[in-house]
């Protein structure tokens, strides 16, 4: 979706730093033509890679790892300058998106060992899975965490032996063509990791190419079109798609520590994070201490600045949303303890808390992608769990309590949940990335992000030949009986089934 800040021209275009207005750089707009050449590029890049062993495609990765290391301080400036973030959290992505590059480079050889398993009735035979590259995989990337995120499939795509087109968004392309270019001067190989630049019209273009599969990262609405695009060729998708995330707070948790998790879960990244604590419900008894610590720590937040805590939204769309919530709840009747939509001044917000909320309001029902605590009180915690999985999208949640915590946990309806911490599993990056319903399908980080970027084959090969061959026309005369007397002897009530169930029911 194209943005007020953000102006295409017919070949180049301009990327705005959001707190100040300046044109940070400008990039090419890249041509569907363009879109498929890069793709014909990679295609070569990626049998050569394929072909390589871990150990060679670790070592190259290993090389990539401290490039961007060693470009740290750019690509941090990139960030902060294009998508407003402030200095601090810019490194903090550099480093998350650091980690996943070790990682998926370290656990692809295990993630993808050829695995034997159970023949079942045919035990003359030897069943085995094993996993390939795809080919070439093309990730659309989103402008929230312009490197972090893009790189949880990047470098995943890479480690399992693929060549990567990456198309960045529009607000946040430069951090991108840096990338593109620390892995131009890495790899030996040419044309591995790609960069398109352009508006939508590019992502869509990629979503329609000869590539083996898309990962995209992005709102609900747009992640559709992506699935009809890649539909033509039966592309397959792995959709990241956002959330409402919901944090339970029972009486028995730890309050201050619980408000603490909260503040930072909603407000980093100025709130526009997929897994970003979008909606609170706190138990009655501790309510209104609960509300008064996190009204507390969010007053001592600074907006803006070279030391601010919260920096600019990424784009004016972005905080038309905001506002338009924020009106819409205090219209049906919740109350602002700090911020507010006056307290909106050109591309910043002021972190607003709001109570008296309740799912009628835009701001408990769709993601909200800014810095809004709204909180609801409940009476029990299965009022909670209800109330948290009220919602299309199933993404991240938290849930700070004490003995109940565990399995408030597994009650709830989502991809991920953290327990008395927040935003825990992004951190580990052994721990599968991905949501459920309106939060998208298929999984980045840990193995199966790497074995998300593979086809599966599966191979059976008759190691030894018994008399009676299921797979051939040249059966005896009785084998109609034979199969009759089998189905019951093996699935049946016959002595073997029973046997079978019996052993299965001890292991
Ligand atoms: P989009 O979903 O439109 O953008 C995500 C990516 O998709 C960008 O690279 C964008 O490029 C690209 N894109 C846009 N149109 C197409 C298309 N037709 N085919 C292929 N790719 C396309 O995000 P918005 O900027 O519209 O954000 C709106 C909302 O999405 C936010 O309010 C938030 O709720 C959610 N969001 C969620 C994110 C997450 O982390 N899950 C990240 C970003 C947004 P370009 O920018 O050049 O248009």
């Amino acid at each position: 979706m194209a943005t007020a800040t953000s102006t295409p021209t017919t070949d180049r275009l301009s990327s705005y730093n959001p707190a100040t207005g300046e044109v940070v750089g400008t990039v090419a707009v890249h041509t569907p033509a363009e879109v498929d050449a890069a793709v014909a590029r990679a295609r070569v890049a990626a049998q050569a890679w394929g072909a390589l062993s871990f150990e060679a495609r670790g070592e190259e990765l290993t090389a990539f790892r401290k490039a961007i290391a060693a470009h740290a301080d750019e690509l941090a400036e990139l960030l902060h300058r294009e998508n407003g973030k402030p200095e601090l959290e810019a490194y903090v992505e550099v480093m998350m998106a650091l980690g996943h590059v070790q990682h998926a480079a370290a656990r692809a050889e295990s993630a993808m060992a050829p695995k034997k398993v159970s023949a079942g009735m045919l035990a003359n035979f030897r069943a085995t899975i094993s996993y390939h590259p795809l080919g070439v995989v093309g990730v659309i990337g989103p402008w929230n965490y312009p490197l972090y995120t893009p790189m949880g499939s990047i470098a995943y795509a890479l480690a399992a032996g693929n060549a990567v087109v990456f198309k960045p968004s529009e607000l946040t392309p430069l951090v991108a063509v840096k990338l593109a270019e620390i892995a131009a001067k890495t790899f030996a190989l040419p044309n591995l990791l790609q960069v398109v630049t352009g508006a939508g019209a590019t992502g869509a273009a990629l979503a329609k190419s000869a590539v083996n599969k898309i990962a995209f990262t992005g709102s609900a609405g747009t992640g559709k079109r992506v699935m009809m695009a890649a539909a033509e060729r039966l592309t397959p998708v792995l959709l990241e798609l956002g959330g409402k995330d919901p944090m339970i707070v029972a009486d028995d948790a730890d309050l201050e520590k619980a408000a603490e998790a909260c503040v930072y879960g909603a407000l980093t990244n100025a709130g526009q994070a997929c897994i970003s604590v979008e909606r609170v419900y706190v138990a009655d008894a501790v309510h209104d201490r609960f509300v008064d610590e996190v009204v507390k720590q969010v007053r001592a937040l600074k907006v803006g600045g070279d030391d601010g805590d919260l920096g600019a939204m990424t784009s004016t769309a972005q905080v038309a949303i905001v506002k338009d919530h924020l009106e819409d709840a205090i219209a049906k009747g919740a109350k602002v303890l700090t911020g507010g939509p006056g307290a909106i001044s050109g591309n910043y917000i002021q972190p607003t808390v709001l109570t008296e909320v309740d799912h009628r309001m835009k701001v408990m029902s769709d993601e909200t992608f800014g810095p809004v605590i709204p909180i609801k009180r409940v009476d029990s915690l299965d009022e909670a769990v209800k109330l948290a999985n009220d919602s299309t999208y199933g993404l991240g949640s938290t849930v700070f309590a004490g003995k109940a915590a565990r399995s408030i946990a597994a009650r709830l309806r989502a991809g991920m949940t953290s327990v008395n911490s927040v935003m825990g599993f992004a951190g580990i990056p052994s721990l599968p990335f991905g949501g459920i319903g309106d939060s998208g399908f298929g999984r980045i980080h840990g193995d199966e992000g790497i074995r998300e970027f593979t086809r599966v084959k599966s191979t059976a090969e008759q190691v030894m030949s018994i008399p009676m061959n299921m797979m051939s026309f040249r059966q005896p005369k009785d084998m109609t009986k034979r199969l009759k007397g089998m189905i019951k002897q093996l699935y049946g009530d016959g002595v073997i089934a029973k046997a079978g169930d019996l052993f299965r029911r001890l292991r």
